[in-house]
């Protein structure tokens, strides 16, 4: 029987996804709608359906946008060709990339430009994986797993590595090891690719783990932070699920547990985390309190072409 709940700090919200979602509310202020939105603003469902009841029309592609509408696009960033259509289609766009999705990308233009081969460590298919390697095609190569690094082969040369920043902070280190192993003179970036978000709510879950025998992760399937937060549970032998919000949590879950850890993925509100609160509250659980571990006080600009128009429209 659950006894207690204890949350994770830090947790949710991430200083690009709030200036992501923040950027799309103010388009729509400004603009009126509809408002286009190039994918998923942040991977979160809530924040999309709530997004969409605004105004703002989620399109796959810049190419579905009509030509001189406005166009967001997301925090996970794109490929240079996205802003050439857009271009082409006379879109006025405002690009909410997070700065630090922003600093994989010039790391990545510039080693390749250096005449470096860049391994890009990430998981196929993730938006913003697709992005970087648009950068340079030819010359990056995605590795995804430590099985991946050892059977990477590359033509002779100069190789530098850059990574997702929404990765394991652990599983990373072992492919960085059998890249350094297998390339000796590799060149790594000066910091950490991985972002203060991801890490964070990384070590607040592992701090939170030895007195926890359940974790719930807020978020949402697509979103790769909380998909890593839960793996890191695993990986102590915590039961871990991620949910949605409270509806998909499963009574049978909480057989035999006393204590109840609740964290929340990086484009997650801080509303769902309260939802599930509720829950355990309407079945007779108070003990709720707070775990924390680091303080983050990050906070972005928004992006300079929505500056701009606010300023002209005063
Ligand atoms: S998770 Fe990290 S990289 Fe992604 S939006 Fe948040 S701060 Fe930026």
């Amino acid at each position: 029987m659950v006894q207690r709940v204890l949350l994770a700090s830090p947790r949710g919200y991430c200083a690009g996804v709030e200036r992501a979602v923040e950027t799309v509310e103010r388009a729509l202020a400004l603009y009126g709608a509809p408002v286009y939105v190039r994918k998923q603003i942040v991977h979160n469902a809530h924040v999309v359906r709530e997004l969409e009841e605004r105004g703002a029309i989620f399109v796959e592609d810049e190419r579905d946008a009509p030509r001189g509408a406005t166009l967001v696009l997301s925090a996970h960033g794109v490929a240079p060709s996205v802003h050439r259509h857009a271009a082409e289609r006379s879109l006025t766009t405002i690009d909410a990339t997070c700065p630090l999705v922003t600093k994989v990308h010039v790391q990545a233009r510039r080693y390749a430009a250096d005449g470096h081969h860049v391994v890009l460590i990430g998981h196929a298919g993730h938006e913003e994986v697709v992005g970087t390697m648009g950068e340079a095609p030819e010359a990056i190569t995605l590795v995804e797993s430590v099985d991946d690094a050892e059977r990477l082969t590359l033509a002779p040369g100069p190789v530098a590595y850059i990574t997702q920043t929404t990765l394991s902070v652990d599983e990373t280190a072992e492919i960085v090891d059998v890249l350094r192993r297998r390339f000796p003179a590799i060149r790594a970036p000066q910091r950490e690719d991985i972002c203060y978000a991801t890490s964070n709510r990384q070590w607040a879950v592992k701090e939170l783990l030895e007195h926890v025998d359940l974790l719930l992760v807020i978020g949402s399937r697509n979103s790769s932070n909380s998909n890593r937060l839960v793996e890191v549970a695993r990986a102590s032998a915590v039961a871990a699920h991620l949910i949605d919000d409270e509806t998909e949590i499963e009574a049978a879950w909480l057989d035999g547990v006393e204590t109840v850890g609740i964290t929340s993925g990086a484009s997650a509100p801080e509303r769902l985390v309260t939802r599930v609160c509720d829950w355990f509250r309407e079945r007779g659980i108070d003990d709720i309190a707070p775990f924390s571990s680091v303080y983050e006080d990050v906070v972005f600009r928004l992006p300079v072409e929505l500056r701009r128009a606010e300023s002209s429209a005063a």
